[in-house]
């Protein structure tokens, strides 16, 4: 059987997920652009990649074929963070219905099926794996996936403006280089492009790892070589507030696929920005989204959830409000000079703009709550009361997520988080803020980051020891920190050193201790103390035989 029958559709997007005509679906809002743009779309989630049949279901598209593992990277979501199968998990089982490595075996085999025809690459396993890597599941650096995978370009970021440009382009036979926010392999540099180290150096020397990672950038034209051709990144293109709500204001059905129940609690989310200036260690937001906050108008915002009020569905309830961190919206800096915005004096900091969309929204007919169950950066919530008071009274439903991640000085430097002051006067705020007493905070807590070594992770005991003996209910997730693609942590974890300041830092690499600091910080709640009968020891873990992917090279 081949896909050599007339073309269906113009573009096909083959994606490693669940496709939902939801405006949180990566796949469903590049369907609904294209479509805006006048192009037509077929999909084929999750296909089978033992076979071809799944392949050759919507045929070959006249134009492109897009593919992605969806908005989470396909080993992430295969495996549990000390490398185990997610399906062997005993505490959370998970069997996904896409490969390891999806974006390389999907475009392999499109590759195969259909020679010649255009294969564009997206989403977050592609966009944060565009440049040399570490590989924390193969434990090594790994070329650019465009290089692995032979595509004709990829595109990083949301990618809606890339995707319709390429659509364009193809479809008037011109060729797709200099497309902002895009990738592609080149034999030359162009004159205004910057080179970072290439793919040889930073596999081989963890300074050249280093210096790479600090000038990753989403902002500037960069070039890495990879043994005679280069990867060359354009620019990501400025989004403007008319353009998200251009996006976020076309029809989604919203309907969620039955199989797919986790979306049901998303299903009346709003979004309502992009961009997340907070730069924290961990988190490769910045270079897939930006740092530059770009909110959507109010009136496009209010005028979705008008129309969420009238869908089938809908019972009262706007299941989320926000955006990367809820409470920037509004934060619009311009200039997106690229240097941290958090402290300087030019970022418009106010909450006024969310406090009035809030207030808004829930006004709304037909609206019984706006939840915000997006995260909140709480030390910039502290320069507003009004707005603590606003959430706390209207938006929370019991209970505020909030996450402090830890509690070392040193550990927190490592992720580039506040430093603990303004943690204890926002729960100060928050309980001054609670006037009816029943609502409580809970926080997310990371534990085996670099820099954490046993004494930081005793010290973090100790903490949630404390919390729990104010009152509060400490550990809502125990996250053990994952090197993922191109963050400044996991960088720290592949080199042993911090690429700010090369200081050598301690790296938590071992089975055994990053178990027992998961361990330690568990056996500091109620909670875990109280459960009854199983022997300390073997109750977390102790006898478990070690994964054998996780036998990591002792450096
Ligand atoms: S001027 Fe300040 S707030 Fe604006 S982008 Fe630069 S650092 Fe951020």
């Amino acid at each position: 059987m081949n896909g050599h029958r007339a073309p269906e559709s113009d573009v096909v997007l083959i994606t490693g997920e669940t496709h939902v005509d939801h405006p949180l679906s990566a796949s469903g809002v590049i369907a609904r652009v294209l479509e805006s743009a006048g192009f037509s779309v077929g999909i084929i989630e999750h296909p089978d990649w033992k076979s071809d049949a799944d392949f050759f279901r919507r045929g070959a598209p006249r134009l492109f074929f897009g593919i992605t593992s969806g908005s989470i990277d396909s080993l992430l979501v295969n495996y549990t963070p000390l490398k185990r199968r997610r399906e062997k998990d005993e505490n959370a089982p998970y069997r996904s219905a896409m490969p390891d490595r999806a974006v390389l075996v999907y475009t392999h085999k499109v590759r195969a099926l259909f020679p010649g025809v255009p294969v564009v690459l997206g989403g977050i396993e592609a966009s944060l794996r565009r440049f040399a890597h570490y590989d924390y599941w193969d434990d090594k650096v790994r070329r650019g996936l465009l290089l692995d995978s032979r595509a004709d370009i990829l595109v990083y970021g949301p990618g809606e403006l890339a995707a319709v440009e390429i659509a364009r382009r193809l479809a008037d036979g011109r060729d797709l280089q200099g497309i902002a926010g895009t990738c592609v392999v080149r034999k030359e540099v162009p004159g205004n492009f910057t080179e970072i180290p290439s793919a040889e150096a930073v596999a081989a020397s963890p300074e050249a790892f280093a210096e790479a990672q600090m000038k990753f950038s989403v902002r500037a034209p960069l070039a890495q070589r990879h043994d005679t051709r280069y990867v060359l990144q354009y620019p990501a293109p400025r989004y403007t507030p008319g353009d998200l709500d251009r996006i976020y204001g076309l029809p989604y059905s919203r309907m969620i696929p039955l199989g797919f129940p986790e979306f049901r609690m998303a299903q009346f989310s709003v979004v309502t920005h992009r961009g997340c200036f907070g730069r924290c260690s961990f988190c490769s937001l910045a270079l897939h989204q930006g740092e530059t906050i770009v909110s959507r108008s109010e009136e496009s915002i209010l005028d979705e959830i008008r129309r969420l009020v009238r869908h089938a569905d809908f019972k009262g309830y706007i299941d989320d409000l926000g955006g990367p961190t809820a409470n920037m919206y509004g934060m619009d800096c311009d200039t997106a000079c690229g240097k941290p915005c958090l402290g300087c004096s030019r970022l418009p900091s106010s909450h006024e703009r969310l406090i009035s969309l809030l207030g808004k929204a829930r006004a709304i007919p037909g609206v019984k709550k706006v939840f915000v169950r997006s995260g909140i950066r709480y030390d910039l919530a502290l320069s507003s009361e009004k707005y603590i008071r606003e959430l706390v009274g209207h938006h929370v439903s019991g209970l505020l997520k909030i996450a402090p991640e830890h509690v070392s000085k040193k550990v927190l430097r490592m992720m580039n988080k506040d430093s603990g002051e303004a943690f204890e006067k926002f729960r100060r705020a928050f309980r001054k803020a609670d006037a009816s007493g029943r609502q409580h905070l809970k926080y997310y807590y990371m534990v085996a980051h670099p820099g954490c070594g046993p004494e930081e992770a005793r010290e973090l005991a100790r903490e949630v020891r404390r919390l729990e003996k104010e009152g509060d209910r400490p550990i809502e997730g125990v996250q053990i920190f994952t090197p993922t693609p191109m963050t400044l942590s996991t960088a720290m974890y592949h080199t042993g050193r911090d690429p700010r300041t090369a200081e050598p830092v301690h790296v938590p690499r071992t089975f055994q201790e990053v178990k027992e600091q998961k361990r330690m910080l568990a056996a500091g709640t109620r909670k875990e103390r109280a459960r009854p009968g199983v022997k300390r020891s073997a109750r977390l873990g102790r006898t478990e035989t070690v994964p054998p992917s996780f036998r990591g090279r002792k450096r």
